[in-house]
């Protein structure tokens, strides 16, 4: 029988964040598959735990997950961590989880500690709607395009983003989303600095241009206002139905069609159409 393949979320700076279920899966787990095994090794210290760790990360994921495969399909439980986080956000592990599915093998993810929700939950933004859009490249032209691809966005936006790209990002945010768009900088969530700086991109600017950034950041930023169409006058609907006669359409039809094309109700069309020929 084949065995499962298990995510589990480890602390972004809060060793006490980690839960009884995630430490009871490391346990019981026939091996770990780990992004940096140093860094993995000092939490099952922590934790009093002893396991097999095999390394899986962004430069061998290629040919190590099928070998983590294969040992899944051969009865193996493997539990995944990252260095901080929940595995496959931004993180190694969203193609082993491909690859795992794609076998059909069981892949249960634990909750747990995610910089992405601990940042939007605590931002002050809306919460209802968002778009999580990962780090931007650091390819200029990429994320020039992926910023301007976000230029009509309006559910609240949320990056991950280094400390020395930080002011290059925030100055390519303003001159794409405009100085005054309100952004939460959450920095050093869960740790003994965890600060959230609610101000706007420009105000941002400002304050990391004169001190430099330190630490990790989550950019939680608002969406673009929605566009408040202005609603069709009946003088539109006058003028809609003249220019489709006009065309050679008979005037019933032309108030059917421009009552359609405007989402009005016949009557309100009909009307302004006589008024305007009365005039
Ligand atoms: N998979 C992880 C997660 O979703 O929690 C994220 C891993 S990603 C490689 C690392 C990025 O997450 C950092 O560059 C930063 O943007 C964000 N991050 C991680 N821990 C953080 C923390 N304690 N405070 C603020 N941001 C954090």
């Amino acid at each position: 029988m084949a065995g499962m393949l298990y995510l589990v979320p480890t602390p972004i700076g809060n060793l006490g964040d980690i839960s009884i279920r995630c430490r009871q899966t490391l346990e019981e787990a026939d091996f770990i598959a780990a992004e940096d095994t140093r860094v993995t090794l000092k939490l099952m210290n922590h934790l009093g735990l002893k396991k097999s760790l095999v390394s899986y990360y962004e430069h061998n994921k290629a040919s190590k997950g099928n070998v983590i495969l294969d040992r899944i399909l051969a009865g193996e439980t493997c539990a995944l961590v990252s260095d901080a986080g929940s595995p496959a956000i931004s993180d190694p592990g969203e193609d082993l989880v491909k690859l795992c599915a794609e076998a059909g093998v069981t892949v249960c993810a634990i909750p747990g500690p995610c910089a992405v929700i601990t940042a939007l939950s605590i931002s002050g933004q809306s919460t209802g709607r968002f778009c999580f859009e990962g780090f931007l490249s650091t390819a200029k032209k990429s994320r020039r395009e992926h910023l301007e691809s976000l230029v009509d966005e309006t559910r609240t936006m949320i990056f991950y983003e280094a400390p020395h790209k930080l002011l290059t990002t925030l100055q390519d945010m303003a001159s794409v989303f405009g100085s005054e768009r309100p952004v939460s900088l959450c920095r050093e969530l869960t740790k003994l600095h965890e600060e959230v700086i609610r101000t706007t991109l420009g105000g941002a600017i400002a304050l990391y241009t004169q001190q430099p950034p330190k630490g990790e950041f989550v950019l939680v930023i608002a969406g673009a206002p929605e566009q408040v169409h202005d609603l069709p006058t009946a003088d539109d609907a006058a003028v809609r139905v003249a220019e489709l006669v006009e065309e050679g359409m008979s005037r019933k039809d032309a108030i059917k069609q421009t009552a359609k094309e405007l989402n009005l109700p016949k009557n309100v069309v009909y009307d302004a159409a006589l008024q305007a020929e009365e005039e």
